[in-house]
């Protein structure tokens, strides 16, 4: 746990947070004229009383992290420069004052770089490495991390006087010195002076405001105030121009925007990104302009950061919790599997083990995404978890499961591409099943006989005895089926199966064999929309070739051996099976995510130095931009990998 401190010019806020999470939080009067111990030493009672609330002591505590403003020199834990506030704090040793009233290691950092910190590791920067912050309050700070390093400078202030950039040669008074700072033309400090000068300020409806902030000064816009109108122009268009020299001076992937006026983000990120298009000159891809995730506390975010010893680890392998669905076929096969099954009346007939559909999500279980959906882990980087060119409204392209069948599944169809033209709500789906385990009878079917027309179909829907029209195969362990879209087919009971598929849920079912649920009801049939499927399927199924090139084995004994078996290979994906005794080197390469399911023993999957257990039976994900990871088997292992290209 880290105790934290924001020190501020009107109020100061304090916390406590652990893992990237605020647990606790506080906040008192600012005092900025009294030396700066007597008001650290009051906060640092504060963060006591927090503590026994929380039934800890502060010296239990593994850290302090202090943020204040003027530049810091983030090394010695030293104040250089103040403005009016704590004039006494550059002349305080800061270190020495905590390990003696806290017993604690004390961080120091400026306040806008510690945002932009805590933005980086816990909110809006995670997963990106060229990174701008501005944080627009009383005053304006900025910070920049640029390939992964917090910008500091010859003399500490690199990337963080942004407030200082002339954005109005010769106009307003800064309390820099300067006359046009973008600080003393759009600041809150610079508001209320300049609306109290605004030509039209006597016929405005903020002349009888007691206070004027970033908040009144919108509301009062957007009613039709001219003066409110008239001001904010000038605010906007100098924080727009503002940020386009930052782009030009940084080239930042993305920027974000705290601070007060994070109050009505939807306006000012629009007016920024126009602002932006019309003039930034870099060429190339566009900037992302975004909101803090942590405006009102991202100061004890970013105190809590200063914590955090290594860069944020944002393509690590992830592990998600499976999502379980009953089905009237299911059963416990997945027992086999070491999974504790939900207790339901219906038993459990799937588990998701990646999905992002908007009704079922996949949350990470570890790292630093522990608890993030896979939709939000897209949503912050599409390209960096799936792959180049994806789009953040788009989901993830697969759906990976396994499918207990204690009983026969329904006969089904799923449509292709060419068919949904004519299915109202339909979503295509081409599917692979690979058999992990079978009954000694269990069968699958896969394709209707050949010379089987239509007609001969259709008239045996009703009967049970349809299964005699189905191509047929004895299950066998390791064995891969390739069921295109528009294949009629059904997976005979006493078979455990992992399935990698088109991210779709539309299925056709033809016939449920006369079956009824727990009440007596048959489930619902939909036998046109299957023959609609059957009627226009596209006929083309190229193959797609591919290469698994991206592979180093490496043997570790005697006995080791390596062997690949290509199961899948279509538009969709590309699957394969490793045999594995020994060491491979693989290579995510920014165009496609990897999945990785171990069938029959644990394997290590080391990443960056940090090693990963993937359980038999167990599913992770490899991000597009994780680049290197080795797979590790003592024993004879077979791990299933899918990816889109
Ligand atoms: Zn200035």
């Amino acid at each position: 746990m880290i105790a934290t401190i924001d020190l501020g010019g009107t109020q100061t806020k304090y916390g406590l947070a652990k893992n990237g999470k605020l647990i606790a939080s506080g906040v008192c009067k600012a005092a900025p004229t009294q030396p700066i111990e007597t008001h650290l030493n009051s906060v640092v009672n504060y963060l006591e009383d927090l503590c026994r609330a929380k039934g800890t002591t502060l010296s239990k505590c593994d850290g302090l992290g202090i943020l204040s403003t003027g530049l810091v020199n983030n090394q010695d834990m030293r104040v250089l420069t103040t403005n009016c506030k704590y004039d006494d704090s550059t002349n305080f040793d800061f270190k020495a004052w905590a390990k003696a009233r806290t017993g604690l290691e004390l961080k120091l950092e400026n306040d806008a770089r510690g945002a932009l910190l805590g933005e980086w590791h816990f909110g809006s920067g995670q997963t990106k490495q060229n990174l701008l912050m501005i944080t627009i309050g009383t005053g304006i700070g900025t910070a920049v991390i640029s390939e992964g390093q917090l910008l500091t400078g010859a003399n500490f202030a690199g990337g963080n006087l942004g407030g200082h950039i002339l954005v109005n040669s010769g106009g307003r008074q800064c309390t820099c010195g300067a006359h046009g700072c973008l600080e003393a033309e759009a600041s809150g400090w610079a508001l209320n002076e300049i609306i109290h000068q605004h030509e039209l300020f006597h016929y405005s409806s903020l002349k009888d405001l007691a206070g004027i902030g970033f908040k009144e000064m919108l509301q009062h816009a957007e009613a039709g105030d001219k003066c409110a109108i008239d001001v904010k122009g000038h605010f906007f268009k100098m924080w727009g121009e503002a940020l386009v020299s930052y782009i030009h001076l940084f080239d930042p992937e993305r920027i974000i925007i705290g601070g007060a006026i994070m109050n009505s983000p939807d306006e000012m990120l629009e007016s920024f990104r126009n602002t932006i298009a019309r003039l930034e000159w870099r060429g190339g891809k566009n900037v992302e302009i975004v909101a803090a995730q942590n405006p009102t506390n991202a100061g004890l975010y970013g105190a809590a950061a200063l914590f955090e010893s290594e860069q944020p680890e944002n393509y690590y392998p992830l592990f998600f919790e499976p999502v379980y669905k009953p089905a009237i076929w299911g059963g416990e096969l997945m027992k086999t599997l070491d999974r504790v099954l939900p207790e339901t009346e219906t038993p459990t007939g799937e588990s998701w083990e990646i999905v992002d559909r908007p009704d079922e999500q996949s949350a990470v279980v570890n790292g630093a995404f522990q608890g993030k959906t896979l939709r939000e882990l897209i949503k912050l980087d599409p390209q960096g978890i799936v792959g180049k060119g994806h789009n953040p409204e788009e989901p993830f392209p697969l759906l990976l499961k396994i499918i207990d069948a204690q009983k026969d599944l329904s006969l089904q169809i799923h449509p292709d591409e060419e068919s949904c033209k004519h299915l109202e709500g339909a979503e295509p789906k081409t599917e692979m099943w690979y058999v992990l385990d079978h009954a000694e009878d269990a069968k699958i079917m896969a394709g209707i006989q050949d010379g089987i027309t239509e007609e001969m179909f259709r008239s045996k829907v009703n009967d049970p005895n349809v299964r005699e029209l189905m191509k047929t195969y004895d299950s066998s362990k390791g064995q891969a089926f390739f069921i295109k879209a528009t294949t009629m087919h059904a997976i005979g009971s006493g078979n455990l199966i992992y399935e990698i598929q088109q991210n779709s849920n539309t299925t056709y079912r033809v016939s449920d064999w006369g079956r009824v649920d727990k009440d007596g009801n048959p489930r619902q049939l939909h036998v046109e929309e299957a023959m609609t499927c059957m009627k226009h399927k596209n006929q083309v199924n190229k193959p797609v070739p591919y290469s698994v090139s991206d592979c180093k084995y490496i043997p570790q004994s005697e006995e080791s051996f390596f062997q690949v078996r290509q199961l899948a290979s279509c538009d969709f994906f590309k699957v394969e099976e490793f045999g594995l005794m020994g060491q491979l080197e693989a290579c995510a390469d920014e165009n496609s995510f990897h999945t990785l399911y171990a069938v029959n023993s644990d394997l290590n999957i080391e990443h960056k130095g940090r090693s990963y257990t993937l359980k038999r039976g167990q599913t992770c994900l490899i991000p597009a931009k994780a680049g290197e990871y080795h797979i590790k088997a003592d024993s004879n292992s077979k791990i299933i990998r899918s990816r889109i290209a």
